[in-house]
Order: structure tokens, then C-alpha cells, then sequence
């Protein structure tokens, strides 16, 4: 691999360790960190390291199977679960799990959360399921969590946080973000007593989602 697309990646990654740490979307070491190339060499956080102290080096690569091919830190131990996403969602170039604490309200409750913001609808496609739980960096662990993602760009981890995944690590900042704020909102509206927060509808998410992710914002004006 070009020197120059690995320094990219690991500039990439270690910019969104420090922005996931300083939007207090995870706390001390937790959470983890990766994008891949079309070739599907996946650039991964190092296990356990302060966001504040990781430099280039101390970042692992890894083939498409999760060998490691450079780096001399031991990988993340979610390494299976960014290799796992990655092999089911040919679309998906960057992984962001964070540990955040209106989201984990959820996580904790194994409760999902509907569609009930029009940003949920188009940054993350669908309802956001509560994966199975099982133990932190185990095989299972990432199965469960390929399966609450389906094709959609979020989802939870039962009794532990979130994983958001997109094109790029922006995309998936966004809809960690929009999972946060919707979580709020989401714990606010059931707080409500007597009403029941209203869910969108199926046609109208998958209309916002197309929009959000082929037209909205700046391009060609016709
Ligand atoms: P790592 O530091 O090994 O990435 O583990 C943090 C974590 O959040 C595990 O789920
Ligand atoms: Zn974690």
C-alpha cells in the first residue's frame, strides 16, 4: 500500500479518536476506530491507548480477513467486529464505536429506538435494534452486532454503546450524533405521561434516506 494512503488513514483515525473523546461520546480508552481502502486493508485503533497519546505508529493494519499486516500494538478487540461489518456491507469504508451515554440508556433498557426523528430516518435509515449481548472483543459479539445493523448505519450494543458505520468517518460522526440527540429526545418523550411518542412511517424514512444520502445539500444546479 502507498505510504500516502496509510498516513492519510492514520491522520483520519487518530483526528476521530480525538473528536470522539473531546465530544464526550466515549470516556478514557473505550470505544474504537477504523476505514479501509477499496481493497479492503482496514486502518484500526490500537487496543486500550489514550486518544491524547496515539501517534501514526501505533495504528494497525489489517488484511480483509483481520490480519494484521503492520503495526506493532495489539489491535483494538473489536477488530472482529470492524472485520465482520466490513465483509457484510460492501458499502461501508469507516466504523466508529463509541461508548455515549444517552444511546447506552437504550443499550441498557434493550430497548430499540423507533424511528421517531425525520434525522434518523436520513442519517441512519431505520429503527436503531439493540444487538444481543454478549462479552466485549468476542466473535459473538460482532455477529450479534452485523445482525442489528442490517443495512441500516446504526445500531446499539446491549449493557455497552454504539456503532455507527458509513462512507466515511463524517458520516459515521453524524449519525452517532443523531443517534445521541434522538436518544435524548426519545427519553424526554416517553418521560411524557399519557402520550405516546409517534413513530414515522416506512415509506416516508425510506423517501428522507434516498434524499439525504443521493440529493440533499450542494451539487450540480439544474
Ligand atoms: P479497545 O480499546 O480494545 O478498542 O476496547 C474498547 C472497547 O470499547 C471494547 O468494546
Ligand atoms: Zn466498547
Amino acid at each position: 500500500m502507498e505510504e500516502k494512503t496509510k498516513k492519510e488513514m492514520a491522520e483520519a483515525v487518530i483526528a476521530a479518536g480525538q473528536r470522539m473523546l473531546e465530544s464526550n461520546l466515549t470516556v478514557e480508552t473505550w470505544g474504537n476506530i477504523s476505514v479501509r481502502t477499496e481493497e479492503g486493508i482496514i486502518c484500526i485503533t490500537p487496543s486500550g491507548m489514550s486518544y491524547q497519546e496515539i501517534t501514526p505508529g501505533d495504528l494497525v493494519f489489517l488484511d480483509p480477513e483481520g490480519k494484521v499486516c503492520e503495526g506493532s500494538r495489539i489491535p483494538s478487540i473489536e477488530t472482529q467486529m470492524h472485520v465482520k461489518i466490513y465483509q457484510n456491507r460492501p458499502d461501508v469504508y469507516a466504523i466508529l464505536h463509541t461508548h455515549p451515554v444517552a444511546s447506552t440508556v437504550f443499550g441498557v433498557l434493550r430497548k430499540p429506538i423507533p424511528v421517531i426523528t425525520d434525522e434518523i430516518a436520513q442519517a441512519i435509515g431505520g429503527e436503531i435494534s439493540v444487538a444481543d449481548y454478549a462479552l466485549p472483543g468476542t466473535v459473538l459479539l460482532a455477529e450479534n452486532t452485523v445482525k442489528a445493523l442490517g443495512e441500516k448505519n446504526a445500531c446499539l450494543l446491549a449493557n455497552h454503546g454504539a456503532v455507527c458505520v458509513g462512507k466515511d468517518l463524517n458520516a459515521c460522526f453524524k449519525a452517532t450524533i443523531v443517534l445521541e440527540t434522538s436518544a435524548e429526545i426519545y427519553q424526554k418523550a416517553l418521560a411524557v405521561s399519557g402520550c405516546e411518542p409517534v413513530e414515522l412511517k416506512e415509506d416516508d424514512v425510506k423517501a428522507m434516506y434516498d434524499f439525504a444520502q443521493n440529493h440533499y445539500g450542494q451539487r450540480e444546479r439544474r
